[in-house]
């Protein structure tokens, strides 16, 4: 039924009503769909996001060197999240896990810390996972990935100390760090890639919690110099335009809504497990993608400003976030 028809019925309704106290219970109906049910969200504060902070959480991964699949390198990455994870009163947890890859067997692990809402005891409550990868890719020459590994990883640990900062929030949060994003060879051939979350969206039933996972959002080369996210055809539609409106509304239009790319990455095997996912992701790193895989995805070719903006742009949106995919 559309806005008029409504508005007609209950007209009708009303003028009826004093021939026919039979008309009385269709009156107060239409009368009780008239008031709002739904709360506002309850919004975060963007403007305590810190792009320093995150500028400086992306240095020190590229300091790290390459963190590539066995490299001493990814090991320290995952102890330093962790001790990121536990400074802001979290409890990281260590998801292991072997991946057979085309270039040998791997010991794996996922960090993940969950930041319960105070809305349902833990285990309960409807869940958003916010994820990003840690590893980067497997390469014949020096690569630290400043943006294809560590700017994700940078922007979550800074959006994790902001909501962990104010508060418990309707639903509960999973900050989900994810190794394993990369294919081992050169070219993106099914399923030699996503073995992180393909292994966390596995284990989900092993996992407390994990059914009321109500969205994902996934956030991946966020940090370009020349910062406009592309437009996934495979996320969710309405999850994507929720983040898109919020930058919007706060004037950071200009840096959404990018050509439209299907692009396959972690939030994928969320996708295929019936969870409403989107990539965060600008897919055009430089010029024509110039620096995506090479040696030049550098700090240089980063900016803080950049963290600064995926930052607000994630906090504005997730409270709506919170209403729109809370369990009916
Ligand atoms: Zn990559």
């Amino acid at each position: 039924m559309g806005t008029g028809s409504y508005l007609l019925q209950k007209k009708s309704a009303r003028r009826r009503y004093p021939q026919s106290v039979r008309q009385l219970p269709l009156f107060l109906i239409l009368c009780a769909a008239c008031t709002p049910s739904t709360p506002p969200p309850v919004p975060l504060d963007a403007d305590a996001f810190n792009a320093e902070a995150a500028w400086e959480h992306l240095m020190h991964q590229v300091d790290l060197g390459p963190r590539n699949a066995g490299s001493k390198a990814l090991k320290e990455t995952r102890t330093w999240i962790e001790g990121e994870l536990t400074e802001l009163g979290l409890e990281p947890i260590r998801e292991e896990f072997q991946a057979d890859t085309p270039l040998g067997v791997f010991n794996m692990a996922n960090i993940y810390a969950d930041f319960h809402s105070d809305v349902a005891p833990a285990g309960e409550a409807d869940v958003i996972v916010i994820a990003a990868h840690f590893d980067t890719k497997t390469l014949t020459f020096r690569f630290v990935g400043a943006n294809d590994g560590a700017s994700g990883v940078a922007a979550l640990l800074e959006i994790a100390r902001v909501i962990t900062s104010q508060g418990p929030r309707p639903m509960t949060y999973r900050f989900l760090f994810l190794d394993g994003e990369e294919a081992m060879r050169n070219t993106w051939v099914d399923p030699d890639n996503t073995y992180g979350s393909r292994h966390h969206i596995k284990n989900l039933s092993l996992v407390r919690g994990a059914s009321q996972i109500r969205a994902c959002v996934l956030l991946d080369l966020v940090a370009d110099a020349d910062f406009q996210l592309t437009r996934d055809s495979f996320s969710q539609k309405p999850l994507l335009e929720i983040f898109y409106a919020a930058a919007r509304a706060d004037g950071l239009g200009d840096h959404v809504d990018g050509p439209p790319i299907p692009i396959k990455d972690d939030h994928i095997p969320f996708m295929q497990a019936g969870i409403p996912s989107c990539d965060l992701i600008d897919f055009s790193y430089g010029e024509y993608n110039q620096h995506w895989h090479k040696a030049s995805d550098l700090p240089s070719n980063c900016s803080e400003a950049t963290l600064g903006i995926i930052g607000r742009i994630v906090l504005l949106g997730l409270p709506r976030v919170e209403q729109e995919y809370a369990a009916r």
